[in-house]
């Protein structure tokens, strides 16, 4: 599918608006239609440094309404409101002991630029791939993320 997102192609060049094709969610991971995306400096960060490598689909504070899961997805259905936080593994020992933040693959999880299987979801128009961040990219008209990534939230908040 489409989406319009936030990309920078190269360290020292501007952020751009353009057309990316995104994938369809795999059968772990959830559809989002964004609502909201925070900016901060780490995406500053992002733009400047190559935390991810080049070219990169900016955005990690994304909320909004899952469209479309994932076949193996039982936590979240069409119609939730959702937000997006970072990526982690689940299965080392930090994340099995209740502490996602200290994942052993946080890094390159969220800053390495591809998934979880080692696959790119951003795609530019001549076929390039571009990094995600975070698991994320939520500088985006739509967001896949792994289920991981993605918190349902009370629709009354
Ligand atoms: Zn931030
Ligand atoms: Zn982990």
């Amino acid at each position: 599918m489409r989406s319009k997102s936030v990309v920078v192609l190269s360290q020292g060049e501007d952020i751009q608006l353009k057309d990316v094709i995104l994938d369809e969610p795999k059968d772990n991971e959830i559809l989002i239609k964004t609502v909201a995306s925070g900016i901060c400096h780490t995406d500053l960060a992002g733009r400047d440094y190559g935390m991810s490598p080049y070219p990169v689909a900016l955005g990690h504070e994304g909320a909004g309404i899952v469209e479309k899961v994932g076949s193996s997805i039982s936590t979240v259905q069409s119609g939730d409101h959702v937000v997006i936080s970072f990526a982690y593994c689940g299965h080392c020992r930090n994340c099995r002991t209740g502490h996602p933040g200290l994942c052993y693959n946080l890094n390159e999880l969220n800053f390495g630029g591809h998934e979880y299987d080692g696959s790119h979801r951003h795609h530019l128009e001549d076929g390039s791939h571009l990094s995600s961040f975070f698991g994320q990219s939520s500088l985006s008209e739509y967001i896949v993320a792994h289920e991981n990534n993605v918190v349902k939230v009370d629709k009354s908040c």
